[in-house]
């Protein structure tokens, strides 16, 4: 897993989880308050400790083994929640044992915003795990303490407050979100207005697209882009991806944000130089509507973009609930020159069956996939199998989350196709794009 105490010398990490530990928490914290100090500023932290509640009584009742899973779970969960809200952001997230996760970034950033982030954080972790064993799914319950630390309040400092607010949370508020300061918060009022806001996003233009280039391994050229959503929400800041697919299915809203989207890189990638590839995210939801096809076609269509330069990432975050009519709709897309992959591969479930039924032309490594393979002899000897497979069935292949030179050569040698990640560049405007591929 990949170090979650960024910029940090000394790594030190939680075993169970890979997360950073306290003591990483309490020296990253330190190195942001002196960094500030010496240019006689000071840092614009903000901390937030999630605590499980109970969470002996599910040691008690499943075993260590499935407490250990669900840990490791959680962790993965405040990990990805912050690489997707912060990105290249200073932050840390660390395990300061037990259930408690402390989740830190080094930005100025409002009240409101804070206190969303923790509530849409306490969404995503109270989510149901299912697959620590036979026992089904559990739910947890996290409880979340904010904070921004005064000047002069130091790890210690900020780790008692925290904890003492925590267990204010639970005795004596019995809430969910809880200030330090005893700020009130009602609690899901933010993500009420969140939500409510979003179909008048939409109007406003304030869905942006960024774009990840995606890269050739056999010359180094950029043979196109994955267009990536973000919500530029005037009070709370740059919403992830993420979170704004988790707002629009809430809502019911999945269908119009993934039409919005689509149309807006369609007719920005229009003006690419010419052929360069735009490869979109498309939902199980917009797979499983009747029209989705006819629908899509003409949107191209009506973008003047040319269907031969488009790819279809299937998102496989959940089953496909229909496969043959999956396969159908792609199928015809696939006779308008579209090219269909499926994303996430070995992320979560692998569901073999997709690759029997499904006419793919591609799939992409999840990020999770190349993350050990440098250090890894197992993950090494997993990606080998799965180049195996892939090549007898045709399919070209690209690696997603390359951030390293090291991990470029594996996937180099082991005969990857392509390539997208940190290493080479970061999601960019359109602006940004055509100036990298004319420039
Ligand atoms: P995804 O399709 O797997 O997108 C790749 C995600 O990995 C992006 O996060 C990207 O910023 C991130 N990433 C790329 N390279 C690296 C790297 O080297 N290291 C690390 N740590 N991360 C890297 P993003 O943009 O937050 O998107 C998250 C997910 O949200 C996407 O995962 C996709 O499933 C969904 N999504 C994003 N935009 C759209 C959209 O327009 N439509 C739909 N349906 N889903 C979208
Ligand atoms: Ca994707
Ligand atoms: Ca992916």
């Amino acid at each position: 897993m990949r170090s979650a105490a960024r910029n940090l010398e000394t790594v030190m990490n939680d075993e169970l989880t890979g997360l950073a530990s306290v003591e990483a928490a309490r020296a990253t914290l330190e190195k942001w308050q002196m960094q500030a100090a010496e240019q006689g500023k000071t840092a614009p932290v903000h901390a937030m400790l999630l605590g499980l509640g109970r969470f002996d009584a599910v040691n008690l009742a499943y075993g260590e083994s499935v407490g250990d899973g669900a840990l490791v779970t959680v962790a993965q969960r405040i990990l990805h929640f912050s690489e997707d809200e912060f990105e290249q952001g200073d932050w840390l997230v660390a395990r300061l044992g037990g259930g408690k996760f402390l989740l830190a970034a080094h930005e100025a950033c409002s009240r409101e915003r804070w206190q969303w982030l923790a509530e849409a954080l306490a969404d995503a972790v109270a989510h149901p795990i299912t697959g620590l064993d036979s026992s089904g799914t559990l739910r947890l319950w996290p409880r979340i303490a904010l904070m921004r630390p005064a000047p002069g309040e130091g790890p210690a400092l900020i780790f008692d407050r925290l904890g003492e607010t925590l267990e204010e949370a639970r005795t004596k508020h019995g809430k969910r979100v809880l200030w330090s300061d005893g700020g009130l918060t009602v609690p899901g009022r933010r993500s009420a207005l969140v939500d409510a806001d979003l179909l008048a996003a939409l109007d406003r233009q304030e869905i942006e697209i960024v774009y990840q280039p995606q890269v050739s391994l056999s010359d180094d050229a950029i043979i196109g882009a994955e267009a990536l959503a973000r919500w530029q929400h005037p009070e709370l800041g740059r919403i992830g991806a993420s979170q704004l697919f988790v707002i629009a299915e809430r809502t019911d809203h999945v269908a119009q944000l993934s039409r919005h989207i689509a149309t807006r890189a369609l007719t920005q990638a229009a003006t690419w130089p010419v052929g360069q590839r735009l490869s979109i995210n498309v939902t199980p939801a917009d797979l499983a509507s009747a029209n989705f096809a006819d629908e899509f076609i003409k949107l191209v269509e009506n973008c003047a973009f040319d269907p031969e330069n488009l790819s279809l990432e299937i998102t496989e975050h959940a089953l496909l609930d229909n496969l043959e009519s999956s396969a159908k709709t792609l199928l015809t897309l696939k006779a308008h020159g579209m090219r269909v992959a499926l994303d996430d591969f070995g992320a979560g479930f692998c569901n073999f069956r997709y690759l029997k039924i499904l006419p793919l032309d591609a799939i992409k490594l999840d990020r999770t996939m190349i993350d050990g393979i440098g250090s890894d002899e197992r993950d090494l000897a997993v990606l080998r199998g799965i180049m195996a497979m892939a090549k007898a069935l045709g399919l070209r292949v690209i690696a997603e989350g390359v951030e390293t030179s090291e991990q470029r050569a594996i996937i180099e040698r082991e005969g990857c196709d392509y390539y997208q990640g940190f290493l080479r560049a970061t999601p960019m405007s359109n602006a940004e794009f055509i100036d990298i591929v004319t420039g």
